[in-house]
């Protein structure tokens, strides 16, 4: 409304696939998949769902020989399906030994997860490393570069640590932790380019579970290199935890310019659809004006005024109906994914609100007359009223995005 332009880090730009990371591209949702990669069917079905409520990417765990045989197939299901989503494979431990065995997944996938804290120790590490940089630059895959704190390099952090101890006025222990942590991430990137790999296919990540250290973390990235960043708070948790403190710490870095792709790490419930973190990368990204990817219901939290939850479940069922038809309408109807719509539980800020939204509607009140106003565009064009407001007010809406 106030047309704030917000600042942006300046970063390279990555093609993972079709998909642009960084630079002048929108900052990018993605997703990863809790399947056995082995379960071709599984993978592919969870996969698609996860596109289909709008992850732009999708990551899948790379983690056995089946797994690693699967992710052609599972590539080629999601293709006869329509999907072209890129395929991100994780990778740890034995990802040199997968990407070099199995060329058929080396190629398959649109970029590698290499985490350099779980790449092997001493010698190994740099044969192992750079195995699967070797890899990345014969398929030209762009590789993300993604240290966690769970899993640094202990022997990068004890060397830090024994380097701060010489110092006449050592710093303190956690600056050392949050310098191991964007050190790992920078001299595996220089690493990656002395062995061939060029700047413009590497992304990085240094991912924490802690809101205050991963802005901190991430801030220090950002002033140090160009590469885009991938933003995620590690082990966010569940439910409503995992979703606060995600949008707290995501939310000062993004206003801040910095972050070009942004995961939602959330703890399903069991059984729990994956796909809610999608939609909280969506709302974190669409509420801030970064982006827009759903239409948005506004909606007043109702008070005493309310005389029943008719308008709670309006908002709620317009929602969904509006997400649900987003794969559709986002090819039929170019930006409908910005238009607003107002379900508001009575007039004292209904018909403002719902003036400022392309189609809102007031809900009757206590006391009242039992009419519900729906202003389209401004203007009041309709007073809906009996029992069918619900639906009726849904056709207007459907109307008007055909329209
Ligand atoms: Fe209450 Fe009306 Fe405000 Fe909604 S719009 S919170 S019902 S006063």
């Amino acid at each position: 409304m106030f047309n704030t332009k917000l600042p942006r880090h300046t970063t390279r730009k990555v093609w993972v696939g079709n998909i642009a990371i960084g630079g002048d591209a929108p900052v990018v949702v993605q997703s990863m998949t809790n399947t056995d990669t082995a379960d071709i069917a599984g993978t592919t079905e969870q996969t698609y769902a996860l596109w289909r409520a709008g992850s732009e990417m999708v990551r899948i765990t790379v983690n056995t020989l089946e797994a690693a045989q699967a992710v052609p197939h599972i590539r080629d299901a999601l293709a006869k399906m329509g999907c072209d989503v890129p395929l991100i494979g994780d990778f740890h431990f034995n990802g040199h030994k997968l990407l070099t065995s199995v060329p058929e997944c080396a190629e398959a996938l649109a970029k590698y997860r290499i985490n350099p804290g779980n790449v092997g120790k001493g010698s190994k590490r740099d044969e192992q490393y750079a195995a699967m940089i070797e890899t990345a630059c014969r398929y030209n895959k762009p590789v993300r570069i993604g240290v966690n704190w769970g899993s640094l390099d202990q022997a990068h952090l004890a060397r830090m640590m024994d380097e701060n101890a010489q110092r006449a006025q050592p710093f303190e222990p956690e600056w050392v932790m949050r310098e191991a942590l964007i050190t790992s991430a920078l001299e595996s990137a220089q690493k990656a380019e002395e062995i061939g790999l060029p700047r413009d296919k590497i992304i990085l990540s240094c991912k924490l579970s802690g809101v205050q250290d991963l802005i901190s973390t991430y801030r220090e990235l950002a002033s140090r290199s160009d590469y885009p960043l991938h933003l995620g708070l590690t082990e966010a948790g569940m439910g409503s935890k995992g979703i606060v403190a995600s949008t707290a710490a995501l939310s000062v870095l993004l206003q801040e310019g910095i972050g070009d792709t942004i995961r939602i790490s959330l703890t399903p419930a069991p059984g729990g659809d994956r796909s809610q973190e999608v939609i909280v990368a969506q709302e974190i990204l669409q509420t801030m004006g970064l982006r827009s990817f759903t239409p948005m219901v506004v909606a007043c939290p109702g008070c005493g005024r309310t005389t029943s939850t008719v308008f709670q479940h309006l908002a709620q069922d317009i929602q969904r109906y509006l997400r649900d038809q987003m794969p559709t309408w986002r090819n039929q109807y170019p930006g409908v994914e910005a238009m607003h719509v107002a379900v508001m539980g009575c007039v004292v800020n209904g018909p403002g609100e719902s003036k400022h939204a392309n189609i809102g509607i007031s809900l009757p009140g206590t006391g009242e007359v039992p009419v519900a106003p729906v202003y389209v565009d401004g203007q009041k064009t309709v007073t809906l009223k009996g029992e069918h407001i619900a639906e009726e007010f849904q056709a207007i809406v459907e109307d008007y995005v055909h329209s």
